[in-house]
C-alpha cells in the first residue's frame, strides 16, 4: 500500500470541476489583479477568524514581512520568537534589518514557552525587543493567555505566525474560544498547498482586529500607494492573485470538515499507538493536544488543534524513516535544524542555549494525517512502525 505524506489529488477529485469553472470565470473576467474574488475571500476569512480586517497577500512569508513593516521594525530592533519553526518566521525579521532573539519551546506542545520568554524579556534591559512572533506550530495555538500578558506587561505588539493554524482555537479566560490570528495585533496565514487551506500556488492573508493597523497593511501590500501613484509609505508588491482567491473561496467551505477529519485521524493514531507497547517502551511520544470536546468537559484544557501535521517524537529516527520509505509510507522531518542553527544566522548573533528546541529537531517525525486517509491506511502505518521497533 502506498501512503503519501499528503494526497492533494484525492482532495481535488470532488472539487475539480467547480475549481476549473471558477478559474475560467476569472480568466474570462480579465480582472487579473485584486478585484471581487480577492475582496470576497478577505471578507469570508475575516468572518471565519472573527477579525475586523483581512488583507490578502502573496504568501505566508509576505504576510509576516508586511506585518513587521507595518510595525516599522528595522535595524537595531530585535524580535522575540521561537527557534523551532519554518525558516520564514526568522527570515522576515532579518529582511527587515532586525535580529531574532529566541526563547526555548515547551517540550510537550513544541510551541514557544512563556516562562522562557519572560526570562528573555527581563534580560532586555535596553528595550530592543520591538515585536513578538509566537508560532502556532503544526496547527496548535501557542499559550496565548500567558504570551499576551507578557506583551501587555512590556508593551510589545504580537504577530501570530498562524501559517499552519488557520481555524485553530484557543480558550480565552472568559471561556470563549478565540480563533488563531485574532489575538495579536496581526495574524498571518499561508495558503501554501500543504497547509490545511491550500491554494493552487502561493498565497497568504493578514488578519487584524485593529482597523488602523489593517488599513496600513492594505496600503503596504500595494507599494504603500494611497491613492494610486502617491506613496506616503514604502511597501511592496504583496498582492494575492485572484485565481488563488477564487480557488480558496471554494476550499474554505470545506475547511471545517477537513479539520474534523484530521482531528479524527489524530485520535485514531493515538488509540492505535496506545494499543501497542511502544509508548511504554519509550520508543515514541505522541503529540499532545487537548481536544475542545474534552476541554469543555474538564474545564481546564487548552487547544483546538487542527493537525496540519501529526508529529511523533521517536527513537532511532533515521532508521525509522528508511524503514517507512522502503514501504512507501510518506513521512518528513519538520524541521531538521533549529533556526538558531542555520548557517546564515551564525555571523549575526551568538548561539543561544535552547535544549528543548534542539531535542525536538533531532527526534520528531511527521506522519500522514490528511483528511482522506482511511482507517486501513492508518492501521498499516502503525503496524509498520511496530514492526520496525520489533525488528
Ligand atoms: C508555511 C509557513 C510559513 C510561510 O508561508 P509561505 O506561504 O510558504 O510563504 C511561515 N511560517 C510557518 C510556521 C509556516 O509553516
Amino acid at each position: 500500500m502506498r501512503i503519501p505524506l499528503l494526497d492533494l489529488g484525492s482532495q481535488l477529485i470532488p472539487l475539480r470541476q467547480e475549481i476549473i469553472d471558477a478559474v475560467t470565470k476569472v480568466i474570462d473576467s480579465t480582472t487579473y489583479i485584486q478585484g471581487p474574488e480577492v475582496i470576497g475571500l478577505e471578507s469570508e476569512v475575516a468572518d471565519y477568524c472573527n477579525t475586523t480586517s483581512a488583507i490578502g497577500v502573496s504568501s505566508g512569508t509576505d504576510a509576516l514581512l508586511v506585518a513587521l513593516m507595518a510595525l516599522k521594525i528595522g535595524p537595531g530592533d530585535r524580535v522575540l520568537t521561537t527557534s523551532y519553526s519554518f525558516f520564514a518566521t526568522m527570515g522576515v525579521i532579518l529582511r527587515c534589518g532586525a535580529k531574532p532573539v529566541f526563547a526555548d519551546i515547551d517540550p510537550v506542545s513544541y510551541n514557544i514557552d512563556p516562562v522562557a520568554m519572560a526570562a528573555v524579556l527581563e534580560n532586555d534591559t535596553e528595550k530592543s525587543i520591538k515585536a513578538i512572533i509566537p508560532v502556532h506550530l503544526y496547527g496548535q495555538c501557542a499559550d496565548m493567555t500567558a504570551i499576551m500578558a507578557l506583551a501587555k506587561q512590556y508593551d510589545i505588539p504580537v504577530i501570530e505566525d498562524a501559517a499552519q493554524a488557520i481555524g485553530a482555537e484557543y480558550p480565552s479566560g472568559s471561556g470563549n474560544w478565540l480563533r488563531s490570528g485574532s489575538m495579536g495585533i496581526a495574524g498571518c496565514f499561508s495558503f501554501f498547498p500543504s497547509k490545511n487551506l491550500g491554494g493552487i500556488g502561493d498565497g497568504g492573508m493578514v488578519v487584524s482586529n485593529d482597523s488602523t493597523f489593517g488599513e496600513l497593511v492594505r496600503m503596504l501590500r500595494n507599494h504603500g500607494a494611497e491613492p494610486k501613484y502617491y506613496h506616503a509609505e514604502i511597501g511592496g508588491n504583496f498582492r494575492l492573485d485572484p485565481i488563488q482567491a477564487t480557488v480558496l473561496r471554494i476550499k474554505l467551505k470545506h475547511l471545517e470538515d477537513w479539520h474534523a477529519a484530521r482531528r479524527e485521524n489524530a485520535i485514531t493514531y493515538n488509540a492505535l499507538f496506545a494499543e501497542t507497547s511502544l509508548i511504554e517502551e519509550q520508543k515514541l511520544q505522541l503529540p499532545v493536544a487537548v481536544y475542545k470536546e474534552q476541554a469543555e468537559l474538564s474545564g481546564k484544557s487548552r487547544n483546538y488543534h487542527i493537525y496540519n501535521q501529526y508529529i511523533l517524537a521517536v527513537e532511532n529516527r533515521d532508521g525509522l524513516i528508511k524503514w517507512l520509505s522502503s514501504r512507501d509510507i510518506g513521512c518528513e522531518i519538520y524541521y531538521p535544524l533549529c533556526l538558531h542553527e542555520q548557517e546564515c544566522l551564525a555571523r549575526l548573533i551568538s548561539k543561544p542555549v535552547l535544549p528543548h528546541a534542539e531535542k525536538a529537531a533531532r527526534s520528531t517525525l511527521a506522519l500522514p494525517v490528511y483528511p482522506e486517509l482511511t482507517l486501513d491506511m492508518q492501521r498499516y502505518v502503525v503496524d509498520q512502525i511496530v514492526a520496525f521497533y520489533q525488528s
